[in-house]
């Protein structure tokens, strides 16, 4: 009888998934063995928050709001219906509830469900928990990866795990590790940039920083790598478009970041909008399972992106009707629906005419009630509001938000004039879209209450008291600026001593319409939108030294702004604390010390442009124009100096399957304390198959006060010289190495020494 019932065993009461000293194992089997399949299949389905859901219905027009209805847009889940259905136990996680109240309210609702399983609830919480009112906005992924800074980028996501909870989410869907290889693509300033080295590294400081460690996750959240795989190199650059890679492409440059992340833990996995050699993410088994679960070993769940299930029937047009798409996904190894209608009722019709299996709900089931029980959820599944005013962008998580600001700052060219000289420049006209806008808080923000960020201008007003700054207002829309601003602006610049002219792109979701970056704002060049670059050039008409910042999510051409201002700064989106970090920098209170975690082309038609080409890319210049990037991969300028002397192996010749070291002596030698990025690029010289032309396989973060030096060492061990060869086996091919230190990625900023394997 027990066997009929699928109870774990006969002595078991119905309660003992209830009771927090059993094993989870034991808990979750004890828990399904009482389970209808409506009830598992309903732990797949996840909806939208109410406020967020009525907040989208209300900024939609009529007309539009009945176009969504009539598709059936919120069919399950109107969000009139919430409450019953969450009573019925018919909806197992929410994403975007964006207030502590209504994360309690919903899970109240739950606990009057028959079996009182807790909510799973989700939130784009990716640099910070920026989607709810009072959070701690980090710099953007694009800003944490230039600090190369693992450790500090581990402690803002261990930051917005707390930060997550106490807004009453359990579940973050970041780190985006999509290897970013065409800035036309809106979402680059999403991710760690190029570099599958980097990525990984900045992925798996992010994962452990969300999920904490194994036996400790109540103060913690899920983390949610994504999107398998390749929306970064899609054609033309435009979200959500086809990508088509070898096998051999996959491995080197796409998989690493997911892989490690896997390997680091991760609990959960979000796939991709896009297909992958014409099979879209979606729907494809070879990713999900054979991949994901069979070489990887993947024991967390897989959620489908926004609305992806159903774009295998709308956009892809691999499923014939919304039911095939939602059984093709299942069966490839999506375990989660993100919101949408129909796909309970087709996966429980499925399951009943077994084109799904009862096995295949049951494994996606296991792992989602899995993370529930870890989470402590059936102990405690609410917040409380007095514990959540306490960790919201309190004063630790506001220190390390600056000083992630801080170190993610890139110091692009320098004629002399930065540091700032207080007394030479008494005087400084201040403008730009971005110079005192919310545009330094990044996508996946919404506004901030006034006190809780500071924009560039009140950094500088800060950070200098006696200096004057003039600023003129133009608005943040960077899509329609008014001319007529231009034209004051260079007026006001002739009476100024200096101008810091603000520039960039705007990707807050609030200013939707106004937006030039983030998701799904895609461009086909990559110059700087609007009329800025014209504001640059009227202000520097003025004859005064032009300080340019910029505040963006991708990389700009700026090749003439560049060459002709007296200095450029890419901050990136910096977050709450931005504007301060930006100004320490320009009066050196801080010494810069960001390094680009991406090639900075020169104009579109460079692409792709990235630093770990193959050596046939560059084979012939263009016959007109340059041919070399704007600023290399690892780049980026300090107010002291460096120097690398004594390059060393400590042994020059080694088997296929031994190891060594290099080290090389860094000094400082210049006149103020610094952080320098000691990078090792390695180049396999001659191999059986392509290889790039050099590959960031180890960096180092080092203080060295002035006059200061420090000797660093890396480990050369076999997965650094390894690769898929002509017969794709992975491994280290005998022959030499070439491995390079230096500062950036660029020829003249790297000592080379060659290593032997035989
Ligand atoms: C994005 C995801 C995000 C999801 C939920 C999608 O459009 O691609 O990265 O997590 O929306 O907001």
């Amino acid at each position: 009888a027990c066997v009929a019932i699928g109870m774990s065993s006969c002595s078991d009461s119905p309660d003992l998934y209830k009771d927090p000293d059993r094993p989870v194992d034991e808990r979750v089997d004890n828990l399904m063995s009482q389970m209808t399949l409506e009830e598992k299949v309903a732990q797949m389905c996840q909806y939208v928050g109410l406020k967020h859901m009525r907040n989208s219905e209300k900024h939609l027009s009529l007309e539009e709001l009945e176009k969504n209805h009539a598709q059936g847009f919120y069919k399950d889940l109107h969000s009139s219906q919430v409450a019953e259905m969450v009573e019925q136990g018919w909806v197992g996680s929410f994403l975007h509830v964006t207030d502590l109240e209504e994360a309690n309210y919903l899970q109240s609702l739950a606990r009057k469900s028959r079996l009182q399983i807790p909510l799973l609830i989700g939130i784009d919480a990716i640099h910070g928990n920026g989607l709810c009112y009072g959070a701690t906005i980090y710099p953007t992924a694009i800003g944490q990866a230039s600090t190369f800074d693992t450790l500090l980028v581990k402690k803002a996501a261990e930051e917005t795990a707390f930060e997550t909870r106490a807004t009453g989410s359990h579940w973050a869907f970041t780190p985006n590790v999509d290897i970013a290889r065409d800035p036309r693509w809106g979402r680059t300033g999403e991710t760690y940039g190029e570099d599958p080295f980097l990525v990984s590294a900045m992925g798996v400081a992010t994962v452990r920083g969300l999920q904490g460690n194994k036996t400790d996750k109540s103060e913690h959240v899920l983390a949610c790598v994504k999107h398998l795989v390749g929306g970064g190199q899609s054609v033309n650059g435009r979200n959500c478009a086809p990508f088509d890679a070898s096998e051999r492409m996959l491995d080197e440059i796409f998989f690493p970041p997911f892989k490690a992340c896997v390997e680091a833990g991760a609990s959960t996995l979000m796939a991709a909008h896009n297909e992958l050699n014409g099979i879209p993410c979606h729907g494809n088994k070879f990713l999900l399972t054979e991949v994901l679960r069979d070489r990887w070993h993947f024991d967390g769940f897989v959620v489908s992106d926004w609305m992806d299930i159903e774009r295998l029937y709308g956009q892809h047009r691999t499923a014939e009707t919304p039911e095939e798409a939602s059984v093709v996904s299942v069966n490839a190894g999506i375990d989660m629906h993100m919101h949408g209608p129909g796909f309970m009722k087709h996966i429980i019709d499925a399951v009943k005419n077994g084109q799904v299996s009862g096995k295949r709900v049951d494994d996606a089931v296991r792992k989602i009630l899995k993370a529930k029980f870890e989470l402590g959820l059936f102990e405690d599944p609410f917040y409380d509001e007095g514990k959540s005013k306490e960790v919201l962008f309190c004063d630790k998580h506001r220190k390390t938000a600056l000083q992630l600001s801080r170190e993610s700052m890139v110091l692009l060219t320098n004629k002399g004039i930065l540091p700032l000289d207080e007394r030479k420049y008494k005087n400084i006209l201040v403008a730009g879209p971005n110079a005192d806008s919310h545009a330094i808080l990044g996508d996946w923000g919404l506004p901030q209450p006034e006190g809780n960020m500071v924009t560039i201008l009140d950094g500088l007003k800060k950070v200098s008291p006696s200096t004057a700054f003039h600023f003129l207002d133009m608005g943040f829309n960077i899509r329609k600026m008014d001319a007529a601003k231009i034209v004051q602006a260079g007026k006001m610049a002739r009476r100024m001593d200096a101008a810091i002219i603000v520039v960039g792109e705007n990707s807050m979701r609030e200013h939707w319409l106004d937006k030039t970056c983030g998701e799904n704002m895609d461009r086909s060049d990559i110059d700087l939108p609007g009329l800025q670059q014209e504001l640059v050039e009227e202000v520097y008409k003025a004859g005064i030294p032009v300080i340019v910042v910029l505040v963006n999510g991708r990389q700009l051409g700026v090749e003439w702004i560049a060459n002709h201002v007296s200095a450029l700064v890419e901050a990136w989106e910096p977050g709450s604390m931005g504007g301060q970090a930006v100004a320490e920098v320009l009066y050196g209170e801080v010494n810069p010390s960001g390094k680009l975690p991406v090639t900075v082309p020169r104009h579109v038609g460079q692409l792709q442009c990235v630093y770990n080409h193959k050596s046939a890319n560059t084979w012939f210049p263009y016959a007109l124009g340059n041919s070399d990037p704007l600023f290399y991969f690892g780049y980026g300028l300090s107010y002291t100096h460096y120097r690398y002397d004594n390059l060393k192996l400590e042994k020059s010749v080694i088997t296929p399957d031994g190891s060594t070291s290099v080290s090389v002596d860094v000094s400082n030698i210049g006149d103020r304390d610094g952080d320098e990025i000691v990078q090792l690029y390695i180049r396999d010289d001659y191999s059986s198959a392509t290889r790039p032309v050099k590959e960031l396989k180890g960096f180092r973060r080092v203080h060295l006060k002035k006059g200061e030096t420090r000797t660093v060492t890396f480990e050369i061990t076999p997965d650094l010289l390894a690769y898929d060869d002509a017969e794709m086996n992975y491994g280290v091919e005998k022959g030499t190495f070439t491995l390079m230190l230096g500062s950036s990625s660029r020829d003249e900023d790297l000592r080379d020494i060659q290593l032997t394997v035989r």
